[in-house]
């Protein structure tokens, strides 16, 4: 039970052990091989439990192993809150340190031109909270989700609760086919569920 047994490679395991990371959570042990293998994947996980790292680290590897850049998103992980959102963004560029990938923040709250600039500098994870990126993707012809890879969907209980669900519905359908898909929720509501069923495919159920 080590990160090296979870097939990370050296830059990642590096991150993971400057952030003082001594072994996976058991959300990390069941999520990243899974991840890794590009299934989706329903996560059943609360703050605390590690689920930031879980979908980060995939995610980063699948990103080391990425050909080229081209000018598109390759990752959008959604959050309900601006706080949230900042503080996976902060996970994230921790956790890829050692790595040339870029990860941008895009939320209320911040200068649109700002946010702008930044989506134009090819950022390969893009975190947000969803109505600030719609605004962008729809305004925009400067950044697109057509060579998006994987989605993540952070606290999806509450980014139902503070009735987010037309714009994440909007996004998922904007997103191509072909993709991954990763959930998470402290709680899996009707309401969870019935979001599984339309943005996951075949999706594993993990609890932490
Ligand atoms: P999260 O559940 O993603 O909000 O993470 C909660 C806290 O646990 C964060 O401060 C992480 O830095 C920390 N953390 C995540 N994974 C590990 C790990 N494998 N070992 C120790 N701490 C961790």
């Amino acid at each position: 039970n080590s990160f090296i047994e979870l097939n990370l490679s050296r830059p990642l395991l590096r991150a993971c052990e400057a952030l003082g990371y001594q072994k996976p959570t058991p959300i990390q042990a069941a999520c990243i091989p899974l991840a890794l293998a590009g299934r989706d994947i329903c996560g059943s996980a609360i703050t605390g439990s590690g689920k930031t790292a879980a979908f980060t680290l995939p995610v980063l590897e699948r990103l080391l192993f990425r050909p080229k850049r081209i000018h598109a998103i390759r990752v959008l992980i959604l959050t309900p809150t601006r706080e949230l959102a900042a503080q996976v963004h902060s996970m994230v560029e921790k956790l890829a340190q050692f790595t040339d990938i870029r990860c941008c923040l895009v939320v209320g709250g911040l200068p649109t031109k700002v946010q702008e600039a930044a989506l134009r500098s090819l950022p390969d994870i893009v975190v947000a909270t969803p109505g600030r990126i719609i605004d962008h993707l729809c305004n925009s012809l400067s950044v697109g989700l057509e060579d998006l890879a994987v989605v993540i969907l952070d606290e999806a209980d509450r980014l139902l609760e503070l009735g987010f669900s037309a714009e994440i519905h909007e996004l998922v359908q904007m997103c191509p086919k072909r993709r991954q898909t990763m959930l998470f929720s402290a709680t899996m509501t009707e309401e969870v569920d019935k979001l599984v069923r339309l943005s996951l495919n075949k999706p594993v159920r993990l609890e932490a």
